[in-house]
């Protein structure tokens, strides 16, 4: 276990150094955990949070995510509670789609190396992705490095972002249609 824990360490990926103690796991849940947007008490911060739209059309809209380090952080999500397993033929193209152009537009910023894309689906009832711009030539933020690092690492500065994202979402729009949401 130590050899493991040392071998993590030595990546560029990883962000710590020193004596490191591993914690345990604790047990099992009871149950899964209900997600926002399941129940009364877990309210769905995406239907009331129209100031982190982008862009949407019908069905599908991209969010802003809380800065970081990264030049571009944005979710492709669908506009009603549902997940990957709710999806018939069509909507499982359009997110093919979305996907494909969401992943162009943020891959032209000069800034990014290259875009992580990952669905986790555990915190929402919306499916939803995540599309991180990786910065260029930063070793560090590679791979599993980019879960860690923009988590502590102090954000870009915001007018950086807004203008990195409004580029993304013109460049997006022009292949996708929808509708642009200005910011208010
Ligand atoms: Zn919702």
């Amino acid at each position: 276990m130590r050899a493991k824990v040392q071998r993590l360490q030595a990546m560029p990926l990883f962000p710590f150094e020193g004596e490191l103690t591993m914690k345990s796991l604790g047990p099992l849940l009871e149950a899964e955990l209900v997600r926002d947007g399941e129940s009364p008490d877990r309210p769905c911060h995406s239907c009331g949070g129209d100031e982190r739209v982008l862009w949407r059309n019908d069905r599908w809209k991209v969010t802003r995510m809380s800065p970081s380090a990264n030049p571009v952080g944005v979710f492709l999500e669908t506009v009603e509670h549902c997940d990957v397993e709710h999806f018939d033929d069509e909507l499982a193209a359009e997110y093919g789609v979305l996907t494909r152009h969401l992943e162009a537009a943020i891959r032209s910023l000069d800034s990014v190396g290259r875009v992580h894309i990952h669905r986790w689906g555990d915190g929402s009832a919306h499916f939803h992705v995540w599309f991180q711009g990786r910065p260029a030539r930063q070793l560090e933020l590679y791979g599993w490095g980019n879960v860690l690092w923009p988590q502590i690492l102090p954000p870009l500065p915001t007018d950086v972002l807004d203008a990195n994202h409004a580029s993304v979402i013109a460049t997006f729009a022009r292949a996708v249609c929808g509708e642009v949401i200005e910011p208010a």
